[in-house]
């Protein structure tokens, strides 16, 4: 494996100027393709899976004529003469079609979702009709075709059911299974491991010794990438030591078809992920982002894995995942990237904050503003280590690369924090 392979080496390592997130993800993503592997599952399994197809309509929906409404089906006349009305020689139920002939004047009885008899040109709702004596009068007007759903009306048969890539939700399933179809083919489950670096770790659970902290990263984003269409692996802790990093990255490789560690990805003497990462055979190329939090990040291959390196902040790792992370997964599941969700919005806040980065704070949406949009408080002082404003913000506030300060009534950019989901 070589750097040209999939990533430039120019893709983030020459670049003078700091990438924008979204150059820096378009970059790390151009050249990447889906992994391979389908497998058919049942309907029952298939919520969440990502569909591979495309699917051709096995056959038309609705699959026959039938009735909207319960009432009195009704073979017209040649004449428009109906004053004699229809004279009742049959009925049909959902599931229990008409046996006998229907001939001009005569009626059926008729019930939501029964096949209309060969014959019939309209239904006539139960509320709109005399019966006595075995025929049937309407007593209002109506016109041929009325409360008769067509054939193929929804979808006729060979049409593209859904298409490629879709991420399948219950309106789909309900929509697979009205065609007929009890299995789909989907795309196996993209393999993703997560390892957490750091000699101060420690898992939740198990005594801190000195200088030590609990690993936060890991089970959070073990929790982002919780979904049907992603196995996920946990792999682990690991000290900061290359020989050790390298074995965890090697092992991880071989069993993922995408590997994210976080913490030690910078250029520092206690920064192992990027040596180890060459030591096991790949390369890890650090992504100049205008960013903030989010840095340090990289990218590279592994084998055939990709591997992501993220910051060891926990508010920097999320981030940086929400950023590079998020598009990665749908770029290598085979889901259509959607454009970032960023609305326009109004800052109530004052801060000074760093040019050239665009700034994401933690942010609570305090009201509108008068075109609507969210007016939204920057919680804290900002700090990628910092996990309470996180906790309490309804999205980010994104603060723009080109601004030393922020006054209230400044326009900003938000992103709610439910953009922090897979194939969103
Ligand atoms: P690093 O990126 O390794 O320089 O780490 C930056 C900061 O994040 C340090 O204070 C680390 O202790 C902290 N950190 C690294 N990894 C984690 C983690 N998994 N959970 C919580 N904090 C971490
Ligand atoms: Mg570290």
């Amino acid at each position: 494996m070589t750097r040209s392979d999939n990533l430039d080496a120019d893709v983030c390592s020459d670049a003078k100027r700091l990438l924008t997130p979204a150059a820096a993800a378009t970059r790390v993503l151009e050249k990447l393709v889906r992994v391979a592997g389908v497998e058919a599952v049942s309907l029952g399994r298939a919520r969440g899976r990502i569909l591979r197809g495309p699917i051709a309509a096995p056959r038309s929906l609705p699959p026959f004529d039938h009735s909207a409404v319960d009432g009195y089906a009704l073979a017209l006349r040649a004449s428009a003469d109906d004053d004699t009305g229809f004279r009742l020689v049959g009925r049909v139920a959902a599931g229990q079609p008409m046996c006998g002939e229907v001939r001009p004047g005569d009626a059926v009885r008729i019930f939501t979702g029964a096949a209309v008899p060969a014959g019939c040109d309209v239904v006539v709702m139960q509320e709109h009709v005399d019966v006595s004596d075995g025929v049937v009068m309407p007593c209002r007007c109506y016109r041929a075709g009325d409360n008769i759903r067509l054939a193929g009306e929804d979808l006729p048969a060979g049409t593209d059911l859904l298409p490629e890539g879709t991420v399948i939700d219950p309106r789909h399933l309900a929509l697979l299974a009205a065609s007929g179809l009890s299995r789909v083919t989907v795309a196996r489950r993209l393999r993703v491991a997560v390892i957490s670096t750091g000699t101060e770790l420690r898992a939740p659970g198990e005594t801190l010794t000195e200088g030590a902290i609990y690993d936060s990263n890991r089970v959070m984003l073990l929790a982002l990438l919780d979904h049907p269409a992603i196995e996920t692996i946990d792999a682990g802790i690991v000290a900061d030591d290359t020989v050790g990093i390298a074995a965890a990255i090697r092992r991880a490789a071989a069993g993922a078809d995408l590997v994210i560690t976080s913490g030690g990805v910078s250029v520092g003497e206690e920064d192992f992920v990027r040596g180890s990462v060459e030591a096991a055979g790949g390369y890890l190329t650090p992504i100049k982002i205008g960013m903030k939090p989010g840095k340090p990040l990289a990218f590279g291959r592994i084998g055939d894995a990709c591997i992501l390196g993220l910051p060891g902040n926990p508010l920097a790792a999320l981030v940086g995942f929400m950023m590079i992370g998020l598009p990665l997964v749908s770029v290598l599941a085979g889901v259509p990237t959607a454009s970032f969700r960023e609305m326009r919005a109004t800052a109530s806040f004052a801060r000074r904050v760093t040019p050239g980065r665009v700034e994401f704070a933690p942010a609570c949406v305090t009201g509108r503003d008068a075109q609507g949009n969210p007016v939204v408080d920057a919680l804290g002082r900002g700090g990628s280590a910092r996990l309470m404003p996180l906790c309490s913000a309804d999205g980010f506030c994104v603060i723009p690369a080109d601004v030393e300060q922020v006054l209230p009534g400044d326009p900003v950019g938000y992103v709610p924090m439910d953009s922090l989901k897979l194939f969103g």
